[in-house]
């Protein structure tokens, strides 16, 4: 980090981070900053504590984890307060982000020995002399790279799973975040009080290239398309796994039979909740002709109505200062190419706030179209016809989530977008559903977290073969006779070769 301190900004201080409100400069809170060797320490700590964890068998792991969702639950309040203060989102939206968190510690806690615990499997006739075994045994330690757009949710998604599949947890939020982070694990350290098993290191970007490199069996990373890519080639070093979750450009497609007041709100809520700082934001619409005017009018009147400012309002701050001027190349380059802002526009941009801001007829090639804004502004294009809102919303490298508003062929659509999760008839909502997977395809990543495969990501499968009678057909010795290869090749041309 520079010397000069921006305001809003964290900033390192006598080897601490200091943590900042991004709408008040405020102090959140200040955290010894890791060094390369520190963090390799911890590692080495959580190790251990691993073992132990892992030995407790999913029955123990279970309780533990539900006893620590319900503190958080009881703690909400706290917990979204401190969101608030130390991003900058309203509490209403730090409350929902919460909520969604502890519904996956919930169904991570209950769902994990079903999915990865031991269990039997069918064997074929070839081979049948033996029986399957499978279980995921936990990869030991987890490594959890966070962002700070929500410093809750996305940590979570990936160590309340980690954690119930038996690894060990060491976290490096943000450097935006580090507040929210501390305060998760403290929590869970209060109900696992005996090890260190979900710890927090903290500093800025080379810590989590620390963490990378420090021997961890596993890396989970949340963040932008960029950074991945570090964290790719890190990793790479030690061939040590890795887990993506990276950037979007996320469409909503609105078809000709849509419900249009349902469109609109959805569409305000996915594009402009926590000032548009969203992973699967919508920040692109690809609205079908006959419907195209209307819709526009109606977002155009529910984003307006929206209010912006420090407390009580609908979008807070932009959390980290250097987003304004990206925001703001976003809008002048769409305009300048000549889109047309309906609400908002380059005066609304006034740091650290941005107001709702809403562009039309913005041509493809926009940096405010191809790039991830990561502000509290949206394109709404007009398309022929659904073929032509697919072929535009799947054109380009990203592909996270995306949503479609219709009634005959909005599951048909929401198919065939480019993206790992898609909402029909509303926004965002798969992230909520704990049963789904979440993650993206293309540069918005790979692996996924939540759901069956989001456990199945913090364990490796572990295959056993038991004997259970003598071959009849015994090929896999060198005591096979050249009777038995010709009965095997008897038997394989009945069973395969018809
Ligand atoms: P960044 O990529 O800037 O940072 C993510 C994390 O990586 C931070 O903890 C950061 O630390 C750390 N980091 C930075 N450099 C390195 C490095 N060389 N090696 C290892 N770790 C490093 O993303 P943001 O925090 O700005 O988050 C916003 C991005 O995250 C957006 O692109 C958004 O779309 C994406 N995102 C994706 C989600 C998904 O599920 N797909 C969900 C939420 C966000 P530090 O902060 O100290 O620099």
């Amino acid at each position: 980090m520079t010397a000069v301190h921006v305001p809003g900004a964290p900033f390192v201080s006598d080897g601490l981070l200091v943590s900042t409100s991004p709408a008040t400069g405020a102090e959140a809170g200040r955290f010894p900053v890791a060094s390369a060797a520190e963090v390799a320490a911890a590692v080495d700590r959580a190790r251990a504590a691993g073992q132990w964890w892992a030995g407790l068998g999913f029955a123990a792991r279970r309780e533990r984890l539900l006893r620590w969702r319900s503190l958080v639950a009881r703690r909400i309040e706290q917990l979204a307060e401190l969101v608030h203060v130390e991003g900058g989102k309203p509490v209403a939206d730090a409350v929902v982000e919460v909520v969604t968190a502890v519904e996956h510690i919930d169904w991570a806690a209950r769902n994990a020995r079903r999915v990865l615990g031991p269990r039997r499997v069918r064997s074929r006739l070839i081979l049948a002399e033996f029986s399957g075994h499978l279980e995921y045994q936990p990869h030991g330690v987890v490594g959890v790279i966070g962002p700070w757009n929500y410093p809750v949710f996305t940590p979570i998604g990936s160590a309340a799973y980690a954690l119930a599949a038996g690894n060990a947890v060491v976290l490096k939020p943000s450097e935006y975040t580090p507040a929210v982070g501390q305060w998760l694990v403290d929590t869970f350290a209060e109900v696992v009080p005996e090890h260190p098993v979900f710890t927090a290191v903290h500093g800025l970007g080379d810590v989590g290239a620390a963490l990378c490199r420090s021997g961890v069996d596993k890396v989970a990373f949340t963040g932008s398309t960029a950074t991945a890519k570090k964290v790719m080639a890190a990793c790479a070093e030690s061939l040590t796994p890795v887990l993506v979750e990276a950037g979007g450009k996320d469409a909503m497609i609105v078809d000709a039979d849509a419900d249009l007041d349902a469109a609109a709100e959805a569409c305000v809520w996915g594009a402009l909740t926590n000032a548009g700082q969203t992973c699967i934001g919508i920040e692109r619409v690809y609205a079908v002709e006959p419907v195209f005017d209307a819709f526009v009018d109606k977002v155009v009147a529910r984003a307006g109505r929206l209010t912006v400012g420090p407390e009580g309002t609908d979008i807070g701050p932009i959390t980290m200062p250097a987003q304004v001027d990206v925001i703001r190349r976003h809008i002048d380059d769409a305009l300048a190419r000549g889109g047309r802002a309906v609400l908002g526009g380059a005066e609304a941009v006034q740091p650290p706030y941005v107001r709702p801001t809403v562009l039309v007829d913005v041509p493809e090639e926009s940096a405010a179209v191809r790039e991830e804004t990561f502000g509290p502004t949206l394109t709404i294009n007009r398309v022929r016809d659904a073929e032509e809102a697919l072929a535009r919303a799947n054109a380009l490298p990203y592909g996270l989530g995306g949503s479609v508003f219709g009634r005959r062929r909005a599951v048909a659509i929401a198919r065939r977008l480019r993206s790992g999760m898609a909402s029909v008839n509303s926004t965002l909502t798969f992230a909520g559903m704990s049963t789904l997977p979440f993650g993206g395809v293309g540069e918005s990543g790979f692996g996924r977290i939540h759901g069956e495969d989001g456990l199945r990501e913090f364990g490796r499968p572990k295959s056993i073969t038991r004997r259970r009678a003598r071959s009849l057909l015994p090929s896999m010795t060198f005591e096979r006779t050249p009777a038995d290869v010709a009965r095997l090749v008897k038997a394989v041309k009945l069973m395969y070769g018809r």
